[in-house]
């Protein structure tokens, strides 16, 4: 393929804004579709860009720390290219003393290391948090604001002369490339069945529009609490195997009782819920790349880290697209490696 190819865009999520803003930037003629006004698990995310905290919270990615910390390294471009705030202020892990000797293990384990925060300090980064709590700062770990950032991906993408259509795509179409964006849906995956790969993770968050949340994304023992639309988002569950959007009191119970024991001015504060589905394979990574239908490329399966991703799979899609050399974590990310033999 060439500079100047005709992409039709399935999907207005994080990953699709991302690289429908590259492709367009390469010279492609662009167009994403998509039915939805917002989309829905790019717009209830937490915003985080923490290669980190994801590398030792979640089982699974410690192995992916080269390829997340490379995600987060084209932050910085991306955020001045669509004039998206980045809140560079760190990550601290929060909790008693014997548990932080575990994140502190867990971080040794990486190679890396945090700082240890003084009370004091702590108490300003972050007011209102339990006394007894200690910290430990990791400077890698950014955040964003997931809608403010969507509606600038948009704008951007919009000037730099992609189309919009409010469709579903059910078809391949008649572009030269097909770029499928479209998260935990399934609704292409008779056409494309290596979107049989993925399944959905549920995941519901908490908002308290009244608690201050000072600057760092806070990590604690069963939640994370992070500075949202001045006031305080916590996050979040995993609940693999759902794909509804239901809010479900039992299921947000233990996170409540996390943030409770985080922060405990929330106890009978008002906060509001909302739920989103995030899209997984098999090991956790999305797969980007050419299908196995000829002209499709798919951009899927970014589970808990799709922001963080974003800037990542829109450099391999357009390198796809354009005949580049996709880079060194294209091999990892290709969609062919679920039918690979051993
Ligand atoms: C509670 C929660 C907290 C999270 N926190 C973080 C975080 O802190 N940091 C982070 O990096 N990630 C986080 N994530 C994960 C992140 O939100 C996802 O990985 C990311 O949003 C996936 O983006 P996407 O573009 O792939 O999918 P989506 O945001 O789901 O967008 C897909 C879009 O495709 C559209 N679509 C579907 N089918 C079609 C079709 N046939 N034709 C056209 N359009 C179609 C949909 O309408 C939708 O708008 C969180 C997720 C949840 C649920």
């Amino acid at each position: 393929m060439s500079r100047g190819a005709e992409v039709m865009v399935a999907g207005a999520g994080a990953l699709g804004l991302s690289l429908a803003l590259a492709l367009a930037d390469a010279g492609c003629r662009v167009t994403v579709c998509d039915p939805a006004g917002e989309p829905r698990a790019s717009a209830v995310a937490a915003g985080m860009l923490a290669p980190v905290f994801e590398a030792v919270f979640d089982a699974g990615a410690a192995g992916d720390l080269d390829l997340l910390l490379a995600a987060r390294n084209l932050w910085p471009a991306l955020a001045a290219r669509t004039g998206i705030a980045i809140d560079r202020s760190g990550a601290a892990a929060v909790g008693s003393q014997a548990w932080l000797a575990t994140v502190r293990a867990g971080l040794t384990r990486l190679g890396l290391h945090g700082a240890d925060l003084p009370r004091e300090m702590l108490g300003d980064l972050a007011p209102g948090l339990a006394p007894g709590l200690q910290g430990l700062l990791v400077r890698e770990d950014w955040r964003l604001e997931p809608r403010p950032a969507l509606a600038a991906l948009r704008r951007a993408a919009g000037e730099a002369g992609v189309g919009f259509r409010a469709e579903r795509v059910t078809a391949r179409g008649g572009a030269d490339i097909l770029v499928v964006a479209t998260g935990a849906d399934q609704g292409l995956a008779v056409a494309l069945p290596q979107l049989g790969a993925l399944t959905p993770i549920k995941g519901q968050i908490l908002r308290f529009a009244e608690q201050g949340a000072g600057r760092l994304s806070l990590r604690g023992q069963g939640a994370y609490a992070v500075p949202a639309g001045g006031g305080l988002a916590v996050g979040a569950t995993m609940e693999p195997g759902l794909a509804d959007i239901a809010i479900d009191p039992v299921a947000l119970a233990p996170l409540s009782r996390a943030a409770e024991w985080m922060f405990p001015d929330l106890v009978g504060m008002t906060s509001s819920a909302s739920a989103g589905v995030r899209a997984a394979t098999p090991d956790g990574l999305p797969m980007v790349g050419f299908s196995t239908t000829p002209g499709v490329i798919l951009a899927v399966g970014a589970r808990r880290n799709g922001w963080l991703l974003a800037p990542l799979v829109a450099q391999i899609v357009t390198a796809c697209v354009t005949g580049r050399d996709p880079g060194p974590y294209a091999r990892r990310l290709d969609p062919g490696r679920f039918a690979r033999t051993p």
